[in-house]
């Protein structure tokens, strides 16, 4: 008998999940599933702004697939996806193609630039651990310069963030705590050393809790950081970026510039001439595409409205694993021909940003607010609660954040 191929495309949280609970729920004969990534390690997203600061190593992050997926029972292919050609149910990779009955399209999020000048260019942003690594490393090459390089380039100690979304405070937090750590290893004055946070909008981490925001900020500050709120970035050189405030204009020196303002679905999905609002698929109540029965999109390359609020859901890891449970189900009354599909229904679990050790604020349940160590241990029992759910508790206990009430 031909079983049909279901082929998952990402090993994020979206496609991971979709494959390992698909590995599960199928039966021997119901189909063939392969996955396919660009690396042979699944890594932690959520975790990238430690890594990039070089407060958390990025070995910590990654897992190898294969200690979480049954290769016995999926393919795994590590090959880059280069095009998805729907009407010949076929998937480009860098090294071959594929075919396929039925696809799952995880390919996870890329930076949004807005057309701003020369951000593409010189700034950096955080989205894989390749790129983490080397803002860490770019950094500390930059502090390494400084007391070697003739005069007194502050800009190489300058460290500039676009962004006061969650990305943008998280890693700045990171950042600021690392701060007196690489003055001490490359014998810089702390004095001379800025952190600072670029923000267009009136305020940081918009549309959250405004009595955490001024926690969060307060906290911050007092650590150095330096907020330019209702400031936008017109430019970005070789030299740093050029703001404008009230119509007035300034130039900021700066080596490193990480830009975390924005962020959009992978490009190769409209590229393959899928439907998309801003760089996302817009998917059916059963995360398929709007013209395909047997293409399913998950994590940050969809888009699902709240109908309470007529606003996009956001794109996080809680939604993309949730979406996974949805698209495997589906796929599996697909494959055995079973009745109707589930209707995707996102379950908001709440939202915690660490501010770095052990600090943090979030907002859970039923609207409870935490801040400080609290918050930063329930980000941890999410963070571990997930280890869990992946590769169970042999995984929690190698990878996990367990130092949480130290
Ligand atoms: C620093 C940071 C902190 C965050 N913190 C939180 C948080 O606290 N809570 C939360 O819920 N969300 C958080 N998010 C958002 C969350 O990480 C994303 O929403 C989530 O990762 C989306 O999952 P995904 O499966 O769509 O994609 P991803 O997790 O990005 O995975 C995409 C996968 O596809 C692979 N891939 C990409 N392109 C190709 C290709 N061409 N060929 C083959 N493979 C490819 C990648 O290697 C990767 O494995 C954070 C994001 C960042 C950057």
């Amino acid at each position: 008998m031909n079983k049909p191929n279901i082929v998952v495309l990402g090993a994020g949280y979206g496609g991971i999940m979709t494959t390992i609970k698909l590995e599960k729920i199928l039966g021997d004969n119901d189909a063939n599933v392969t996955l396919v990534n660009k690396h042979d390690y699944h890594y932690q997203t959520t975790w990238l702004h430690e890594n990039a600061a070089g407060t958390l190593h990025h070995d910590r992050t990654r897992i190898p697939i294969k200690d979480v997926v049954n290769f016995n029972k999926i393919n795994f292919v590590q090959d880059t996806v280069k095009s998805i050609e729907p009407s010949n149910k076929k998937v480009i990779l860098e090294d071959g193609e594929l075919t396929y009955d039925y696809l799952v399209i995880g390919l996870g999020f890329e930076s949004a630039t807005f057309g701003i000048e020369g951000l593409k260019e010189h700034a950096f942003s955080i989205y894989s651990i390749n790129s983490a690594r080397l803002i860490r490393e770019h950094i500390e090459y930059n502090f390494a310069r400084y007391t070697t390089e003739p005069g007194d380039r502050r800009d190489l100690l300058t460290i500039v963030v676009g962004g006061a979304g969650f990305t943008g405070i998280e890693f700045i937090a990171e950042i600021a705590n690392r701060v007196p750590e690489l003055c001490q290893e490359y014998d810089i004055d702390p004095e001379k050393v800025r952190v600072m946070n670029v923000e267009a909008g009136p305020a940081a981490l918009a549309g959250f809790d405004e009595e955490l925001v001024e926690y969060a900020m307060n906290r911050l500050e007092e650590k150095g950081v330096e907020f330019r709120l209702g400031t936008m970035i017109k430019q970005c050189n070789e030299n740093g970026i050029l703001v404008e405030k009230d119509g007035e204009q300034e130039t900021i020196d700066s080596q490193n510039v990480i830009w975390a303002a924005g962020v959009t679905g992978n490009s190769i999905v409209e590229e393959s001439g899928f439907e998309v609002s801003r760089g996302r698929v817009p998917v059916r109540e059963d995360l398929r595409t709007p013209d395909h029965d047997n293409v399913f999109v998950v994590g940050d390359c969809a888009v699902l409205f709240n109908p309470e609020t007529e606003r996009p859901y956001p794109p996080t890891a809680q939604i993309a694993m949730q979406m996974a449970d949805t698209a495997a189900h589906n796929l599996k009354q697909l494959v055995t021909n079973s009745s109707e599909l589930e209707t995707f229904k996102p379950n908001l679990q709440g939202t915690v940003a660490s501010l770095g050790h052990t600090d943090a604020i979030g907002v859970v349940f039923d609207g409870k607010k935490l801040y400080g160590r609290s918050a930063s241990i329930m980000k941890k029992v999410i963070d571990n609660r997930y280890l869990l759910k992946l590769g169970g508790i042999g995984l929690m206990l190698k990878k996990g954040k367990l130092d949480m009430f130290r």
